[in-house]
């Protein structure tokens, strides 16, 4: 791996790495090379100019993204070495079977690759990157995919969003795999549209949480909100739902909805759809559903949105506590990062004490074994979730 040049930290300020924490902040840095520019690998030495790792170089806030420890330097096949440790995990997990052929290659800081995520759907590799460092190494991360799928992928396609600040940078990086694209998740199939469709097109964090709702389905009335293309509606229609109703602000969420359950091959009559705001669409409602699940988008992307989006969960969870009927049971979750499992169980608590009534936790439920959290990244632990019991 080429490595541009130095940084050096301020002495005290090697703690963190020495952690294994992936992110050196820019208050930490004493002294960089000039020369080094934005998304370069650079070195990292401490004060005394011991070397203790390598990463990608930024100008800013998270001044480096460090991507491996120690005094060795990477090696060229460094992202072929990552993605074959992270298949293997995948593999270990279970996650990768017969049945699901749709998950998540690399997570992030949580695989040791900040800024960097690569969601597989069924022999196409959606690239997201998160950093300029990403940006840059493209060819590389190609070339990884490629040596470890071979004849098994079909296309890969970037997506840019923030290394480029607009989407201007996406494209199809290897073949051109026609949309949507069929993937198969515990065996239920789903078309995926990484080109105009939400994040890489799909939520594979939802899996597990999916199969959950299958065992809580049978002979329910259940009505699935912020639904996106209907993951959790269908794992309820195969499970014997009675009815299943589906609920997007987006009409396309909603069109690709509806085209799934005709893909699983459902009967239509059990399954209704609506376009409208959730907020919205529970006003009129009252004692009509067993089981509501609720899966906002992250209401707080950044911290200074922290307290909107407490508001807005707990305004959203007392609505479905007053909705919902007695013996019901309500999915809830959140993907804000900022807002962490305290934070969410205690909005979750205050909506309860406005509702007035007996709620009971069931589960406390998280993401799956594809989306790992480094022990030392505890900031990857990011979707929390919990269903309830409501008398
Ligand atoms: N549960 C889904 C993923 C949800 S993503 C799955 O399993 O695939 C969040 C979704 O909420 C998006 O599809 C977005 O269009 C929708 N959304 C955002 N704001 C909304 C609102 N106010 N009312 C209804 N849907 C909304």
């Amino acid at each position: 791996m080429k490595i541009n040049g130095s940084i050096v930290l301020k002495k005290g300020k090697e703690v963190s790495i020495q952690r294994y924490h992936p992110w050196i902040f820019s208050g930490a840095i004493n002294s960089s090379d000039d020369t080094l520019k934005d998304g370069e690998w650079a070195r990292i030495k401490e004060s005394t100019g011991k070397v203790l790792g390598y990463g990608h170089y930024h100008q800013g806030t998270i001044a480096l993204r460090v991507l491996s420890f120690g005094e060795q330097a990477p090696r060229d096949d460094f992202y072929k070495e990552k993605m074959d440790r992270c298949y293997q995990l995948r593999y270990a997990a279970g996650v990768i079977t017969e049945q699901t052929n749709a998950y998540r290659l690399v997570h992030g800081e949580g695989d040791g690759l900040s800024g960097l995520i690569v969601d597989m759907y069924n022999g196409v590799a959606i690239v997201q990157v998160h950093s300029v460092g990403m940006y840059l190494d493209r060819e590389l991360i190609v070339q990884a995919l490629q040596s470890l799928y071979k004849d098994n992928l079909s296309t890969i396609y970037l997506k840019a969003p923030s290394a480029s600040g607009d989407s201007r940078n996406d494209g199809y990086l290897f073949g051109m795999s026609a949309i949507p694209h069929i993937i198969q998740e515990h065996g239920y199939k789903f078309y995926v549209d990484w080109e105009t469709g939400q994040k890489t097109g799909f939520f594979l964090d939802q899996r597990e949480n999916r199969k959950l709702l299958g065992e809580y389905s049978k002979g329910k009335s259940v009505l699935n909100t912020f639904c996106y293309t209907g993951g959790f509606s269908i794992y309820a229609l195969q499970a014997g739902a009675s009815i299943v109703h589906s609920v997007d602000a987006s009409e396309k969420a909603i069109a690709l909805t509806k085209r799934n359950i005709e893909l699983n091959g459902f009967d239509n009559e059990q399954h209704a759809s609506y376009a409208i705001d959730t907020f919205e669409f529970f006003k009129d409602k009252k004692d009509q559903y067993d089981i509501i699940i609720l899966d906002p988008p992250a209401f707080a992307k950044h911290k200074s949105a922290k307290h909107q989006a407490m508001k807005g969960y707990q305004r959203l969870n007392a609505e479905a506590f007053r909705v919902i009927k007695s013996g019901g049971i309500i999915f809830t979750f959140s993907c804000s990062q900022v807002v962490n499992r305290q934070l969410f169980y205690d909005t979750i608590v205050s909506a309860a004490i406005q509702s007035g009534r007996q709620i009971k936790v069931l589960h406390h439920l998280s993401q799956p074994a594809d989306h790992p959290v480094s022990i030392y990244h505890p900031e990857g632990s990011y979707l929390k979730g919990l269903i309830l019991y409501v008398e």
